[in-house]
């Protein structure tokens, strides 16, 4: 069994609903996960912005404002009256749900029941238009199986326990649709898988039902070998491996949510990234095997600050590097790339808002300094060890360019420049016409 996600622009109108047809298979028997439609989550993120400043005239003006957008969206969607109804029922329950919320309390609890509107909007909505040209399929409620423990991380074995017995209960349904990003969390409250979620809600389906493949419906034909933004001429991967997607997803390539790679890895499910504006094309296949020898894609992660901590101290010293890492462990901030000399360390961090205490309780180890405005350029490929010739290659790229940390050899297949974000442009299109 199959499992296809779709996300928010490929149900962003009524017309590229209409159209998920064209993609689905509506005689195999699959599960298709929906994000909310395109711009929903931004909007509820604001309309629970208002209601923690309890700005209630604000609240109600964005409320109605994305209901207006959703009476216009059912008006093009159905063509028949009864559905149309329906949908609109639908829609003034949900929307009154999220006025109502103006009486309550405003707390986390409340928050999250906002951010889960939309895929509870998007997936209903497209159950009754199915309903409407008479395409049969069941609505599968994920806030019924989809669970995170206290810690936040994903319970695959009680999704399989919670989801299987639903599929069983409809032998014969062939279509099954479910909300991406939403689940319970360790008090079964409504939480979510965090922005892009969608993404992550599909992998581990695919992993808990042991599905044979996680299809991932985007605008884009897979992952490109370069950011496409910055770079002319960049081409979709066929294959990477999962440790290769997962460096590009966090790195950069927004187009799959970089925990959603883990799932599938652990259960061996193949993850094809496709297009929805072009359902032809190849795309990107990610499974545990990767070509070897090359050099795959290059990727920009921006918004990252350097910290260098300088200490004589840490010279033939044990227990230092841990000192300074718990610094950063205490503020729940996590380290991205990291190099070491002798008599320094450097990291760098993304998450900037503990960087005031961070600095200062480093300053107790040594000097301090701190660089921000830098991008991590990854790139992506074969670097296995007993290989020559291939960071070569990449730092004669870049011999032009100020670099101001090199990280190799944490991983076969990375290796990642620090640079100013006023460099990244030369260094993204230098890097691609020497390597590819
Ligand atoms: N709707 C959620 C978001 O915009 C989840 C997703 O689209 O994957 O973040
Ligand atoms: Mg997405």
């Amino acid at each position: 069994m199959k499992v296809l996600k779709f996300g928010g622009t490929s149900v962003g109108s009524p017309e590229r609903m209409k159209k998920l047809l064209n993609i689905i298979d509506a005689n195999q028997r699959q599960i298709v996960v929906l994000s909310a439609v395109s711009g929903t989550t931004n909007s509820l993120v604001e309309i629970g912005q208002a209601y923690l400043y309890s700005d209630k005239s604000k609240s109600a003006d964005l409320i109605a404002a994305l209901k207006d957008k959703y009476e216009l969206f059912i008006k093009e969607l159905y063509s028949n009256n009864t559905y149309y109804k329906q949908a609109k029922e639908v829609i003034d329950y949900h929307f009154g749900l999220l006025n109502q919320l103006s009486n309550d309390l405003f707390t986390p609890i409340e928050d999250k029941i906002i951010l889960a509107q939309g895929e509870l909007l998007s997936t209903t909505l497209y159950h009754i238009y199915l309903k409407e040209i008479g395409v049969s399929s069941v609505l599968l409620p994920a806030l019924d199986f989809m669970k995170v423990d206290e810690d936040h991380e994903p319970m695959v074995d009680y999704i399989t326990e919670n989801l299987t017995p639903l599929l069983i209960k409809h032998p014969d349904t062939k279509l099954f649709i479910t909300q991406g990003y939403i689940c319970r969390n360790a008090f079964g409250e409504i939480d979510n898988l965090r922005r892009g979620g969608s993404d992550y809600t599909a992998s581990l389906i695919g992993a808990a039902i042991r599905s044979e493949e996680v299809q991932i419906w985007t605008d884009i034909d897979g992952m490109h070998n370069n950011d496409p933004r910055v770079v002319k001429g960049t081409k979709p991967i066929s294959r990477l491996s999962f440790d290769e997607a997962a460096e590009l997803a966090y790195f950069g390539a927004k187009i799959l949510h970089p925990q959603s790679v883990f799932p599938a890895r652990k259960y061996k499910i193949p993850v094809r990234l496709l297009n929805t504006m072009d359902p032809q094309a190849e795309g990107t296949l990610i499974t545990t095997e990767s070509e070897k020898d090359q050099i795959k894609s290059i990727a920009a992660k921006d918004d990252i600050t350097a910290i260098k901590i300088q200490s004589s101290r840490m010279l033939l010293a044990y227990g230092f590097l841990r000192r300074v890492f718990e610094v950063f462990e205490r503020y729940k901030t996590s380290i991205d790339m990291i190099t070491t000399s002798e008599v320094a360390v450097s990291v760098t961090v993304d998450d900037t808002s503990k960087l005031g205490d961070i600095t200062k309780e480093l300053q107790g180890f040594g000097t301090v300094e701190v660089d921000v405005n830098h991008t991590i350029i990854c790139v992506v490929g074969d670097f296995a060890a007993d290989k020559h010739g291939y960071a070569a290659r990449v730092l004669e790229a870049v011999k032009h360019i100020p670099v101001r940390m090199i990280s190799y050899g944490g991983s076969d297949h990375n290796l990642s420049l620090l640079v100013k974000t006023e460099d990244k442009v030369e260094t993204l299109r230098s890097l691609h016409s020497r390597l590819f």
